[in-house]
């Protein structure tokens, strides 16, 4: 359940309510697997796997669903993640992953840090879209790898499990397509080796991440 401020004035009183809703989650035999269209709790194999009848609405093919990434440490039962939001943190070279940008907002008083006056509110463009704002780090940009969705490549129209990628600045989410999918994994395995000899062990897992994409792009059976 969260809770929203709903400010307002009524008859010459500012009064402030809270407005109240309720969010209901997504279960299967009173496992939960997440909200709405985000089933954070589970990867698509984890689900595929379980044998339980009903779970073949979320696992067909453009259902809208979301799964969580497989991350390569995690060994969680279906159901029980501790971090529903995840998301790792990669820095590729700018251009090889393109995604509609949204707002952030902003407070003067805690974001700004503005002091003795007024805090107020308000919303900017994602800082990506704004070309001011790179000051180091010029020609990279930062996602977070969190979902898979199992959907129709649009170029190709088969079958995949797509990569979904959220923008750390402004939290949109956007798949990949297959070129930028295998980009990516490139730049992730090229950046394995560079690093291989003095951190073999993050080395490691940024190769399982690069093939754990790549596996979901290998065309999958529809359900
Ligand atoms: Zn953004």
């Amino acid at each position: 359940m969260a809770t929203f401020p709903d400010r307002g004035r009524e008859q010459g009183k500012t009064f402030t309510k809270q407005l109240i809703i309720i969010v209901t989650g997504e279960y299967l035999h009173n496992v939960k697997l997440g909200t709405c269209e985000s089933l954070y709790y589970t990867t698509y194999d984890q689900l595929k796997n379980w044998q339980v009848s009903g779970k073949d609405e979320f696992l067909k093919l453009d259902s809208g669903y979301r799964f969580r990434f497989p991350f390569p440490d995690e060994k969680n039962k279906i159901g029980d993640y501790d971090d529903y939001n995840r998301g790792w943190s990669i820095t590729i070279p700018k251009g090889i992953f393109t995604m509609n940008h949204g707002k952030k907002f902003l407070r003067t008083d805690s974001d700004l840090n503005i002091k003795n006056a007024v805090p107020m509110g308000f919303y900017v463009d994602c800082p990506t879209t704004i070309k001011a704002y790179r000051w180091n780090n010029e020609g990279n940009e930062s996602y977070e790898i969190v979902q898979q969705k199992f959907c129709t490549d649009e170029e190709t129209g088969d079958p995949m499990l797509q990569t979904v990628f959220r923008c750390p600045y402004c939290g949109e989410l956007a798949r990949a397509n297959v070129t930028e999918a295998k980009a990516i994994s490139d730049y992730l395995s090229e950046q394995s080796k560079q690093i291989e000899k003095h951190d073999p062990q993050k080395a490691e897992y940024l190769i399982k991440i690069a093939i754990t994409i790549i596996n979901g792009y290998l065309i999958k059976e529809a359900i």
